[in-house]
């Protein structure tokens, strides 16, 4: 297994595929840029900037409803990415898939339309302890509104979650599991599987927040057997602004829309109106065309160079960062699940998360501090937050060097 990883890293050239990303040529405070805040969001590799402007300069237009040359372009361009999108979680059909402008509307969208149809009072919302804000405040709010409650898996001490506590909260009266696929705060790698298998057999739903997925696990839904799933096209390489969510058919069908307004209708009168067929009928207005049409790139980069591969690239650098950090005086690091995507949270003794951040900020090294958007979980391991360095595919050894470098001297500086 060790050697297959290794290997499938090795296919990759890191150099020229780099090159792609011209925002990392530059210097931070006379150091080179290092950027490990993959997990907030990710550098746009030159095609999808492209991208961006080529729509604005060659073929903006609205869409659906135009005739023009225009306008069908832009119409196309825009379905092309819907296509690309089905294909990139293995999804059943391209009519499942609705775009959004990213994870947190995709999960407001479920828990306003299908949570809303589906809770009655007593039942009950699962989701787990290592959640973003994102994938519990929309919850809080549908169970308040329905008096619901909701129940969390609890934390391991390595950052994992108990799937037996799990499996005693699932009930008859359990209708929505929402958890993520990896956690932005640990990195851990949840067992989505298992989990949406357990949940069905109770009878619920499941909706997997895949925000950190997008850039680092294979994503297949159709082998998942998942009913929901979402990712933010900027943490993938992707614009800003413009996302996706899948749901089955069966469940997208009997949903009512989330909003009112052009495009998600089929008629209009003052007695009534009818709907569209999905996915339109989740796309009210006009959407963001620019950013769905430049997430295409965004997915043609990901494609090129196998998400396989690059994860395997991922894991060599996180390991190495592991290596390079983990005796350095008072370094603790926060999440150690055997399965993680390229995230080292963690804390050093006697230092404050935000010095540390700051000083690194100034040899080049963008990190993130704080609960980063996880308070429960910070509260669970009785931390205000942690250090962040979050990697991706362009990230490099030498650059793991600079921040072990910059950490050494924070050390010594400040103890
Ligand atoms: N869920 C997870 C696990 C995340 O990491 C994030 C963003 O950091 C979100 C949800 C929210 O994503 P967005 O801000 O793109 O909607």
């Amino acid at each position: 297994m060790q050697n297959q990883v290794s290997h499938t890293a090795e296919k990759l050239d890191i150099k020229s595929l780099r090159e792609e990303f011209p925002i990392l040529r530059q210097k931070v405070n006379g150091y080179p840029l290092a950027y490990f805040d993959n997990a907030a969001t990710t550098q746009k590799p030159a095609r999808v900037i492209d991208a961006l402007s080529t729509y604005y300069l060659e073929y903006n237009a609205n869409i659906h409803r135009g005739i023009h040359t225009l306008a069908e372009k832009a119409t196309k361009a825009f379905e092309n990415t819907r296509k690309s999108v089905q294909q990139f979680i293995n999804a059943p059909e391209s009519e499942e898939i609705i775009f959004t402008r990213g994870t947190t509307e995709s999960i407001n969208l479920v828990a306003a339309t299908y949570g809303r149809m589906m809770l009655e009072k007593g039942d009950e919302i699962i989701i787990s302890g290592l959640e973003h804000h994102s994938n519990i405040v929309p919850w809080q709010l549908l169970a308040g509104e329905k008096q619901a409650t909701i129940r969390v898996i609890p934390v391991q001490e390595d950052g994992s979650l108990d799937l037996n506590a799990y499996a005693q909260l699932l009930s008859g009266k359990t209708k929505i599991v929402a958890v993520n696929h990896a956690s932005n705060s640990l990195g851990t790698i949840n067992p989505v599987r298992q989990i949406i298998k357990k949940a069905h057999d109770a009878g619920a739903v499941v909706m997997i927040d895949g925000a950190q997925a997008g850039a680092h696990i294979p994503i297949d839904v159709k082998s998942l057997d998942c009913d929901f799933y979402t990712s933010s096209a900027h943490k993938f390489y992707g614009p800003t602004g413009a996302g996706f969510l899948y749901g089955r058919r069966e469940l997208l069908e009997k949903m009512p829309p989330y909003m009112g307004g052009g495009e998600m209708i089929k008629d209009v009168s003052f007695s009534g109106t009818t709907y569209n067929d999905i996915p339109y009928k989740f796309e009210a207005g006009t959407p963001n065309i620019a950013d769905v049409v430049a997430m295409n790139e965004a997915i043609s980069f990901i494609n090129q160079y196998g998400k396989e591969h690059m994860a395997a690239y991922e894991n060599e650098l996180l390991a190495y960062a592991v290596e390079r950090t983990q005796n350095l005086s008072g370094f603790r690091a926060v999440g150690t699940a055997s399965e993680k995507v390229s995230i080292l949270s963690f804390l050093i003794d006697g230092i404050h998360s935000y010095d540390i951040g700051q000083m690194l900020d100034a040899r080049g090294v963008a990190v993130r501090t704080g609960h980063h958007c996880t308070q429960p979980l910070m509260d669970h391991f009785g931390i205000e937050g942690t250090v962040r360095a979050s990697l991706a595919v362009y990230n490099t050894k030498e650059e793991i060097d600079q921040f072990a470098e910059g950490l050494e001297r924070v050390i010594k500086f400040m103890k």
